[in-house]
C-alpha cells in the first residue's frame, strides 16, 4: 500500500542530502569541538560554517545572533525564562491563547511565581486583535511572545507589524516569536520585515532536518540569561557539548529550504485543491481559519458530526497519515485549545483534521486522499 504522508507540521522526513552532510560527523569527524587538537578545530570550523549558513538564511547580520539548542521547545523556554531572569523588575507578559504548549506552559509556570500574563484571545478565524494587544501593554510589560504561524490551523500572526507597534509604544519590551512553523515555509528576513523581533525560535525537524536540534535567534543587545549553565559552549550562552551532526544537518536543511522556498506556491496549489475537493465531497465541512492569512501548506478542516479520531484511524488504514492538530496533544481527550479559542462549533470541533503538506507531496497524493475520503464517506453512510 502506498502511503501518503500529510502530517508535515508534526515532523518532516529528513532529506537524503541532509543525512549525507551529517554522516561524517558520526564517524571520521566525531571529535568534541571544544577539544584541543587540529581535528577538533576542523569540527569547530564546520559548526561556524553551519552557523553562517543559518544566519544568511534568516537574514540576520551576525553569527553571534544564532545559538543552537536541542529543539524549539528549549528555544521557547529559554526565550521566556531567560528574558524574565534578565529583567526582574518587569513582571508582565503578553501572549495569545493559541500558542504552542512550549510557550503557554512556560507562561503559566511564571504565573505561579507572581508574574502577570495576559492571554490574548483570537476571533473565529484565529486572528488577533491589534487594539487588544496595544491595550494590554502596561508600564511593567517585560515580553510579548506571539507565534509567527499556528501549527494547527496555519494561521499567520503578522508579527512583523505587531512587533513594530509594540516597539513603537515601548522599545524596552522584548518581542519573541515562535517561528517553528513559519521558518522554511515563508521567507524570513530578520533585518527587514522581522527587524523589530528580538528573539525567534526555530527547529530542525519541521524543515526536513533532523530531530533534536533547533535554534534561538537573539538580536544583538537583547538581555537574556542562559537556561543551561556549564562548560560555556556557544559563547557561554548555552552550555552542553554541541550536537555537531544535528547542527550540520540543520544548516543543510536551511540551505535546501532556501532554494525551495519559491516552490511553496506549488504546495499551496495542492492544499487548495484538496480543500476544494473535500468541501465538494462534504458540503457541510468548514475550513478552520478560512478567512485568515494561512501558511500555504496547511489545511485544517472540520467535518460536522464526525469523530476526528475515528476518521484519522480510517485514513491511516488506507495509508493516509494526517493529524488532528498538535502532535503534542494527541492522545489526550481534550479538544484542541486552538480550535476552542476560535470557538469552532461543538458539532465540528471533534471532527477537525489537519492535512499539512511538504515539498515531497504531489497532486497524486491529493487524488489519493480524495479517493480515500470518498470511500470513507460511503462507509459512514452505510
Ligand atoms: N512551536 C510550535 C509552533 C510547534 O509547532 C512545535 C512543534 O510542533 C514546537 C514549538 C515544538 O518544537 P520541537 O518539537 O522542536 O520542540
Amino acid at each position: 500500500m502506498k502511503t501518503v504522508y500529510v502530517d508535515n507540521n508534526a515532523t518532516t522526513s529528513v532529506m537524503s542530502e541532509v543525512i549525507e552532510a551529517m554522516m561524517p560527523y558520526f564517524t571520521e569527524s566525531f571529535y568534541n569541538p571544544s577539544a584541543i587538537s587540529g581535528r577538533a578545530d576542523g569540527v569547530d570550523a564546520s559548526i561556524a560554517r553551519a552557523r553562517r549558513t543559518i544566519v544568511e538564511f534568516l537574514g540576520a547580520s551576525d553569527t553571534k545572533e544564532v545559538t543552537f539548542t536541542s529543539c524549539a521547545t528549549e528555544s521557547n523556554n529559554w526565550a521566556i525564562f531567560g528574558t524574565a531572569r534578565a529583567n526582574p523588575e518587569r513582571r508582565h507578559i503578553i501572549t495569545s491563547t493559541i500558542e504552542h504548549p512550549a510557550v503557554l506552559e512556560v507562561c503559566k509556570s511564571l504565573c505561579k511565581i507572581d508574574y502577570d500574563v495576559t492571554f490574548l484571545s483570537v476571533d473565529s478565524d484565529g486572528n488577533l486583535n491589534v487594539d487588544e494587544l496595544m491595550d494590554s501593554i502596561r508600564p511593567n510589560t517585560l515580553l510579548v511572545t506571539l507565534m509567527a504561524a499556528n501549527n494547527e490551523t496555519g494561521v499567520i500572526f503578522p508579527v512583523d507589524r505587531l512587533s513594530a507597534v509594540v516597539k513603537e509604544r515601548d522599545s524596552n519590551i522584548t518581542f519573541h516569536t515562535d517561528a517553528t512553523q513559519y521558518v522554511g515555509k515563508l521567507p524570513v528576513d530578520l533585518n527587514r520585515d522581522f527587524e523589530h523581533i528580538d528573539l525567534m525560535s526555530f527547529s530542525g525537524h519541521k524543515i526536513h532536518g533532523p530531530k533534536g536540534v533547533g535554534g534561538l535567534f537573539i538580536r544583538k543587545g537583547t538581555s537574556l540569561t542562559p537556561l543551561l549553565y556549564g562548560g560555556n559552549q556557544e559563547s557561554g550562552r548555552r552550555s552542553g557539548t554541541e550536537n555537531v551532526h544535528g547542527i550540520i544537518g540543520l544548516a543543510k536543511a536551511c540551505e535546501l529550504a532556501s532554494s525551495n522556498i519559491e516552490n511553496m506556491q506549488s504546495i499551496e496549489v495542492l492544499r487548495n485543491q484538496l480543500e476544494k475537493e473535500l468541501l465538494k465531497l462534504f458540503p457541510s465541512a468548514l475550513v478552520n481559519g478560512a478567512k485568515a492569512n494561512r501558511l500555504p501548506n496547511t489545511l485544517n478542516i472540520a467535518f460536522k458530526d464526525i469523530d476526528g479520531e475515528t476518521l484519522l484511524h480510517q485514513l491511516s488504514q488506507y495509508g493516509v497519515y494526517a493529524s488532528n492538530g498538535s502532535a503534542c496533544s494527541t492522545g489526550s481527550l481534550n479538544y484542541s485549545h486552538v480550535l476552542s479559542a476560535m470557538e469552532v462549533p461543538y458539532d465540528y470541533i471533534a471532527g477537525s483534521i489537519r492535512f499539512s503538506f511538504s515539498r515531497l507531496n504531489s497532486l497524486e497524493d491529493v487524488k489519493a486522499i480524495v479517493e480515500t475520503m470518498k470511500q470513507i464517506k460511503e462507509e459512514i453512510q452505510k
